[in-house]
């Protein structure tokens, strides 16, 4: 979905690795109709304030006046992921919004989780879709492992071994956060690599080292290997909604807990 707005000066396209002009790529795809305007903040600024990370008060901001996105694709690309993936994409998204009735107790309920039934989907292409947005989230140099880069080069690719975790959540949460490969650790004493990218319907994230799953996200990894370009399936999936209120990935604090854990530290602070 390309404006056909070119850069002057060439880069490297985060799909084909060609050094090449890029065009400005709405990510999400512009047709989800979930990509405005939107102010961009700065998540050190978030992480490093000393209010809370929903308080944006005074913080600076850039506007992106024709939405999130920015020159990741060079044209072929471009036009090849519009034909090829997008529109499997934006089918789910519309499928999804159709039956968008989260009751709103439900929306800010602990560990609650929405059930979605999705009827003839492309599985394939929608997963591939996926990682290409995350692939645009970091640089050109993610895709470049031999798997992924073939995942999202050939359609009719489908490895017999995925060996990363794609998963997909319902954001409740105050911030919308999408961030490059962040290592993380402490995650039951192990490292482990996640990238992701969130939207106003789903949000979805990659665990590039490991499949743990440690939120129980939706796992749709298996989209990759279990389905050929093409083919159509109906998938309920059971969806967890969870809240983004900290600028890191896979911290899923509500916003009770994080003014609950402030207040103890304050008091902690004054009892010393
Ligand atoms: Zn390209």
């Amino acid at each position: 979905m390309a404006d056909r707005e070119v850069v002057q000066e060439k880069s490297t396209c985060t799909r084909c690795g060609l050094t090449k002009s890029l065009t400005f790529e709405h990510v999400p795809p512009r047709g989800s109709g979930e990509n405005g305007p939107t102010r961009l903040y700065n998540m050190l600024d978030a992480l490093t304030a000393e209010t809370v990370p929903w308080d944006f008060r005074g913080r600076e901001f850039q506007n992106a006046q024709r939405g999130t996105g920015g020159y990741y694709l060079c044209s072929d690309c471009n036009s090849r992921t519009g034909r090829e993936t997008v529109p499997a994409y934006l089918e789910m998204i519309r499928q999804t919004r159709a039956q968008n009735v989260i009751p709103l107790e439900l929306q800010w309920a602990r560990g609650a989780s929405w059930q979605v039934s999705l009827h003839e989907i492309e599985p394939n292409a929608i997963a591939r879709q996926v990682i290409l947005m995350i692939a645009c989230m970091n640089n050109h140099t993610f895709v470049r492992s031999k798997n992924l880069l073939t995942i999202l080069l050939d359609k009719h690719y489908r490895p017999k071994k995925f060996e990363h975790g794609l998963y997909v959540f319902i954001n409740a949460g105050a911030l919308s956060v999408s961030y490059p490969a962040i290592v993380l650790g402490g995650l039951h004493g192990k490292m482990s690599v996640v990238t992701g990218v969130f939207t106003g319907t789903y949000s979805f994230q990659m665990e590039l080292d490991q499949r743990t799953n440690p939120h129980g996200y939706a796992d749709i990894s298996n989209w990759i290997t279990d389905f050929a370009h093409g083919e159509t399936a109906s998938i309920d999936l059971h969806i967890p909604i969870l809240e983004t209120n900290v600028g890191l990935p896979g911290a899923h604090q509500s916003r009770a807990e994080i003014l609950q854990n402030l207040e103890q530290h304050r008091r902690s602070q004054t009892a010393r």
